[in-house]
């Protein structure tokens, strides 16, 4: 006799395979298909087309894909499936993946589910039937025309209180090191909840970018050249720039040992994010999704303050360090009157749209506790900057991700 506990046990044990299973692993006995539906990775082809690209491992077995796409609701997949293109196979499996792009009516943001069904060589079976829906579905993903440029702030592993002595040094945190964290959590929750395609200006510890033929490294980029992170949103066609941070105070007597009272979130549009009302509902999203959290997480107490368009809050040291004062939008202008931050300025003068996040303190031991501690910190965080770049184009209906 199986008891209620071991039929659980089972059942969890079953869930966590199906889980793991990857989605051309379906079948069913008996039928002569090693696959019914291949899932499609989506990029951003143009402002007005998505690209497909899917495995090309059973192409031996499968005579024609079939393109399939329905509209979304909220960033999930509604109405009925249309078959938007048929692709014949070279019918060997391996070799280059296959593709399509979807060329869409209009470059204004759009998302879509996608998924790919096929007819079978052997047996001609068509995985577009409906009773074959619940294999397919799995296999399905979204995909839009929107492309981000993440950057992460810093590198190596700048912004550290490694030589610090007493609570200053508590919670070895360095401040480059974890925005790629956050980077990587980002552009990863962007593609998989949103389908919403993403460039990072770097990927590792060091940082190189080409622009105009010339190569910028580490502290020649961020010493001479900062802007040229901001320039790379242009030159890899993305819609939107977001620089990663943690923020820190311009207190010289413990810097690493601020109270808790001083984490608020900050958010800086550059000057086109600011005259924009898309640009505001971005930077305001991104700024009330990160304080819930960090007021879940025990991370503050303070609110967050929303501004509109052309009236965000002009920033000064005061404002950074205060105690118990509201995070907000804020824009910064240097004496020139353009933006402040280098890479703000970049994306302005290529003219795309950006904000720079200051997440919380890491001058405060809570947070860089809670970095140390487990992957939630920066999980969370990624998970509330990209539902405010998502609600920002409109993909998802409610400001608030979490109540
Ligand atoms: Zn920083």
């Amino acid at each position: 006799m199986i008891n209620k506990r071991q039929k659980m046990i089972g059942i969890i044990i079953m869930l966590f395979m199906l889980m793991g299973m990857p989605c051309s692993a379906y079948g069913i006995s008996g039928e002569t298909i090693p696959v019914y539906a291949v899932r499609p990775n989506t990029s951003k082809a143009s402002s007005s087309a998505i690209k497909l690209t899917w495995s090309s491992a059973n192409d031996g077995s499968v005579a024609y894909y079939y393109v399939m796409r329905r509209g979304t609701k909220n960033s999930r997949g509604s109405g009925k499936w249309k078959t938007i293109a048929q692709v014949k196979s070279d019918r060997r499996d391996g070799g280059a993946s296959n593709s399509y792009i979807d060329r869409l009516k209009s470059a204004k943001a759009q998302q879509y589910e996608y998924k790919i069904c096929l007819l079978s060589v052997k047996d001609k079976i068509d995985t577009r039937e409906s009773r074959y829906a619940k294999q397919t579905n799995t296999c399905a993903a979204l995909g839009t025309n929107i492309k981000i440029c993440i950057d992460p702030g810093h590198y190596g592993s700048l912004n550290n209180n490694y030589d610090f002595s007493g609570e200053d040094r508590r919670y070895p945190y360095s401040e480059a090191k974890f925005t790629i964290k956050i980077g990587k959590a980002l552009k990863k929750e962007l593609k998989t909840a949103y389908g919403i395609d993403s460039y990072m200006t770097r990927t590792g510890s060091s940082i190189s970018l080409v622009y105009n033929k010339k190569k910028y490294t580490n502290e020649k980029l961020d010493k001479m050249n900062i802007a040229v992170r901001g320039y790379m949103a242009a030159k890899k066609n993305c819609d939107f720039f977001i620089s990663l941070h943690t923020n820190e105070t311009s207190r010289t007597v413990d810097p690493w040992n601020q109270p808790k009272s001083i984490n608020k979130v900050l958010v800086f549009v550059n000057r086109l994010a600011h005259a924009s009302s898309r640009g505001m509902k971005i930077a305001n999203a991104i700024g009330v999704n990160l304080t819930v959290y960090n007021q879940k997480a025990g991370v503050q107490t303070a609110g967050f303050v929303k501004k509109s368009r052309n009236s965000a809050v002009n920033f000064n040291d005061q404002k950074n360090d205060s105690l118990n004062g509201s995070g907000t939008v804020m824009y910064r202008k240097n004496s020139a009157g353009t933006d402040y931050y280098g890479v703000l300025r970049g994306a302005s003068a290529k003219m795309v749209q950006g904000v720079l996040v200051e997440h919380a303190f890491h001058a405060t031991q809570i947070v860089r506790e809670q970095a140390g501690a487990s992957s939630a910190l920066y999980e969370n965080w990624a998970a509330c900057d990209a539902y405010g770049i998502a609600y920002g184009f409109g993909f998802v209906n409610k400001q608030r991700k979490l109540s």
